[in-house]
Formats: C-alpha cells, structure tokens, sequence
C-alpha cells in the first residue's frame, strides 16, 4: 500500500501543479481575448509607429448581427495626447478598447495608427505598441517583482524599483515581508483592487508603449487611493498618446478632449468646461456623480470618527 500511495500523491502534486497553471492560461486568454477568426494577412508588415496618432473613422461594430453597438464612431488622439471617453454603462466603451487591440474587427469603417490600417500590420507589432492598464489586473502566481517587471523582462533591478516609485507601490513592497521577493496571486498574498492597478501601472511604465489605453477601474476605491492611482496614472499618460476608458468622471477633467458616447454613436465632444457649459448629457452625469461622490466621502468620514 505504501508503494501505491507515494506515486499517488506525488501525481496528486503534479495534477495541482497542472491545474494551477491551467488557471494562469485561462486567465491570460481572459485578458487577451484571443479570438481565432482574426490572423494577420499573408505577408503583413509590422507597424511603423511615428508620432502615434490614432485615429477611428466611422467605425461600426455590432457582436451579435442584430445588436449594433457602435453606429458610426470617428475620433482622432492626437501625439501625445489624451481623449476620453464617456458614456452610460453598456455603451460600448470598452468595445473601442477591443477593436483597437484587434480582438475583433470593425464591420464598417477603420482604425489607423499613424495612418496604417491596423487589420493590415502584423499584431505582435499592433500589441506591443499598445500599453494598457486593465479594469481588472490579472497576477501571476509569482513574486511581486516578477510581476512588475513582466512589462520588460529585459528592465534592470533598478528600472524595477523606479517604476514602482512612480507607480506608488514601492512604500507598499517595502512593507511586504520579502519586499519584491514576496509571492502573490492566487497562492501568495492577495492584493486589493487599487494595488493590483498599481503593478499594472508599474509594468506600464517599464514597458514604456507610444500608445496607451487606460480602462478605469469601475469598482470605487476609498478616496485617498483613488487620488494616488489617479496621480500615477496623469504621470505615466503624460506625453503620450493616451486613450481613457472612463467608468467614472472623476479622472477625465484634464484631458484634452472627452468624448460622450451613446447608444453606440458620440452625442457631446468638448473639454470638460465646455462639455459643462452645454449643460447636456455630460452635465447630468456629472452632477450626478458629484452627488454620489458627496455621499461615499461623507460615509468615509463617518466611519473614520467612528
Ligand atoms: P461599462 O461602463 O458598464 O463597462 P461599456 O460602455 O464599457 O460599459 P462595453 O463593455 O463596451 O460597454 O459593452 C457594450 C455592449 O456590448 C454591452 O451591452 C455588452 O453587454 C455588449 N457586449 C460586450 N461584450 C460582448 C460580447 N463578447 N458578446 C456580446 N455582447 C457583448
């Protein structure tokens, strides 16, 4: 019996070694939405990234033939700078995140990069133009510094620790038991939602990406971390052509041009004083989370005299 049970438990290691990792490739399938149907054309180029300018030109899009969800969407990021996009939940604004990655592709219209189409250029090179902080970061099951540095694998111990300065989590790894040596993810230790975005951010900044697309967190974060990711994020988007991916308002203010998208078409475009000024769709939405924001900080400092 105790021959049988060695090899038994040993194959029970390996079945939960396997297992595990089979967690990590679903998830990264997750993130990367990999979808079979789209292949790059025979002989397609890599992109030539200049200036980074983005641009979507009458873009329609629909998942399901009878459910159109973007009607005609044309806007442009110029160098450098930062477009914001706005809309009620479900209007389709991560889809533009999407489309731009080329998980799926546009039924009407395009999308350029310094005016190449990106269905014409190979999406190795599409992808690692593109840097994006996700709603929801995905960790390995490795140590934290391996997790940051897997936006350049190349990045020296040093570049590490700068990106998690201007990330704002280096005061958070200096506490952590093994500082970058410590495990997290699933068997390590679990992080909140604000430092997961945090090492997303790191890994960002390592990676360094002409382009960036930063798709906001929807779960509300207490108001001081909010404030931190928010500074971290204006720091990492400064210089570079940034689109932003709005769930809240709060983050939009200084960009150069906000978007309001809705029921798949952009219905307000503006700077948020003059968006403000219209008095439109973007003004309600903004009274209404100022209210709401009121509200949670009031609870916040209740609970904090308490
Ligand atoms: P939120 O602010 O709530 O995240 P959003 O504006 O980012 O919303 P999208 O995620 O772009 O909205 O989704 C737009 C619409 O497309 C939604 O109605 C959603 O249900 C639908 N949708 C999203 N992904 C798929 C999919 N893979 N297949 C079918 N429908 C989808």
């Amino acid at each position: 019996l105790v021959q049988l049970s060695m090899p038994l438990n040993f194959m029970g290691m390996i079945y939960r070694e396997i297992k595990q990792a089979l967690i990590d490739i679903d998830d990264m399938f997750r993130i990367l939405h990999r979808n079979p149907e789209i292949a790059d054309r025979p002989g397609a180029p890599a992109l030539a990234v200049g200036p980074a300018v983005l641009r979507f030109e009458d873009v329609h899009f629909a998942y399901n033939p009878d459910r159109p969800i973007l009607r005609g969407v044309s806007f442009a990021v110029p160098s450098g700078k930062t477009v914001a996009i706005v809309g009620p939940s479900g209007a389709g604004k991560s889809t533009l995140s999407r489309l731009l990655f080329r998980f799926y592709e546009p039924q009407g219209g395009r999308i350029t990069i310094d005016g190449q189409d990106i269905a014409a250029v190979r999406q190795d090179s599409l992808r690692a133009a593109i840097g994006m902080v996700p709603q929801d970061t995905v960790l390995f099951n490795d140590t934290i510094g391996y997790n940051i540095r897997y936006g350049r694998w190349e990045a020296t111990e040093a570049e590490v620790r700068e990106a998690a300065r201007l990330a704002q989590i280096d005061r958070f790894v200096a506490g952590l038991p093994e500082g970058y040596d410590t495990p997290v993810g699933e068997r390590g230790l679990k992080l909140s939602g604000g430092e997961k975005q945090r090492v997303a951010i790191a890994r960002t900044i390592l990676k360094a990406p002409p382009i960036l697309v930063l798709d906001e967190a929807t779960s509300a974060l207490d108001s001081f971390t909010e404030r931190e990711i928010q500074d971290a994020l204006d720091r990492v988007s400064r210089g570079r052509t940034t689109l932003v991916i709005a769930h809240r308002l709060s983050t939009v203010v200084n960009a150069d041009e906000i978007l309001v998208l809705d029921k798949g078409t952009i219905v307000e475009r503006g700077d948020h004083a003059g968006l403000l000024a219209q008095r439109g769709v973007y003004a309600a939405m903004w009274n209404r989370q100022r209210e709401a924001d009121a509200a949670r900080q009031a609870l916040e400092r209740a609970a904090q005299d308490r």
